[in-house]
């Protein structure tokens, strides 16, 4: 085959440049009556996993689907590597792969012929689509199913198949709506694991999901969508410890060795504690501080004021309270 058409391999993708991958400006996107997307913004760079997180009919498959060139917007416009997805859809097809939430079976077909049918179309041919059929199939552990057939494929074995055909071209950009759903435990590691071996190489991934907990550990970023509106794009871990607008609101579990009753005493008795739960040792208490200088004094307070404290431990907020917290500050808002 004519080298020039063929795919670099699966290897990192070189360019880490300051400029962003993906650049969403403005856009919206009105289906008959409804306003699926309301004037969204946000960048991407590349080498970022993000999660795309928001309840069912947010706006996540809407926006994911006009980033994949399967839809326009109604207004606004998105680039991916300054080409515009609506001006120039083929040369944003090369650089991105796009993973559909439900993919069609097809009888009769075994993984192996699938994944090569694919290949053809991606215009591989001879030597170079056997190469990269087994460097995917070895890839997302499909070789032990090459000859297995697809409607005998359980959905965490599907979507590995569906993985894999996503990356036949060797994408840049690859977007993935709600691939951990359905999916058991082991399934869901094993899915991570592809995950981290992307980013490894250079990938930048978009990964949407109704279940933060999902995404939590595989995303360095989160984009929050609801109601069509971005309610947060920001750093995973910094979310996760409150530092987001909400304020720091953290849990600290005090064990203490005698009279727990004393720690809800002392919390009625300064001001920004509150008891979340008493335990049989001690008690879960509310803080709500601006810096960890003030938690560090609060507790040599706590100490100092006679508690028999031989334990303590900082909870960090887990995703899901921070994003309850978000959607909650916006409706009041
Ligand atoms: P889910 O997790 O349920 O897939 P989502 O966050 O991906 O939800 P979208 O599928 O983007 O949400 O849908 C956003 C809104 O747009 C919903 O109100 C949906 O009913 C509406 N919508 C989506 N596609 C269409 C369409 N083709 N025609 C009309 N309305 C649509």
């Amino acid at each position: 085959m004519d080298s020039t058409t063929t795919p670099p391999p699966l290897t990192s993708t070189s360019s880490t440049s300051a400029e962003p991958l993906v650049r969403v400006r403005d856009v919206h996107r009105l289906f008959p009556n409804v306003y699926a997307v309301k004037g969204i913004n946000f960048d991407i760079h590349r080498g970022q996993v993000v999660g795309f997180i928001g309840a069912n009919g947010a706006g996540k498959t809407t926006t994911m689907r006009m980033m994949a060139t399967l839809d326009v917007p109604t207004r606004g416009q998105i680039s991916i590597a300054n080409e515009d997805v609506v001006q120039r859809p083929a040369q944003v097809r090369r650089l991105v792969g796009w993973m559909p939430d439900n993919y069609g079976t097809y009888a009769n077909m075994t993984v192996f012929e699938y994944l090569d049918f694919f290949a053809r179309a991606y215009g591989l041919k001879g030597k170079d689509r056997a190469q990269r059929v087994q460097e995917v199939m070895d890839f997302a552990d499909l070789t032990p199913l090459a000859d297995r057939m697809m409607n005998a494929l359980s959905k965490g074995m599907g979507q590995r198949l569906c993985f894999g055909r996503m990356l036949l071209p060797d994408p840049e950009f690859l977007i993935l709506d709600e691939p951990a759903a359905g999916l058991d435990p082991k399934a869901r590691m094993e899915f991570k694991n592809l995950v981290r071996l992307l980013s490894q190489r250079g990938k930048t991934l978009f990964i949407s999901s109704h279940i933060l907990s999902e995404l939590g550990e595989m995303c360095d970023t989160m984009l929050f969508i609801d109601g069509g509106k971005i309610v947060y794009h920001g750093d995973a871990n910094e979310l996760r410890k409150g530092s987001a607008a909400n304020g720091t609101r953290m849990a600290i579990d005090i064990v203490v060795a005698d009279r727990p009753e004393a720690i809800s005493e002392w919390a009625s008795m300064n001001p920004g504690w509150t008891v979340v739960e008493t335990r049989r040792d001690g008690a879960r208490l509310a803080f709500e501080a601006d810096d960890p200088q003030s938690i560090a004094a609060a507790l040599r307070k706590m100490i100092g004021d006679g508690l028999s404290v031989i334990d303590f431990h900082r909870e960090e907020r887990r995703l899901e309270d921070a994003f309850v917290d978000m959607i909650k500050d916006k409706s009041k808002a």
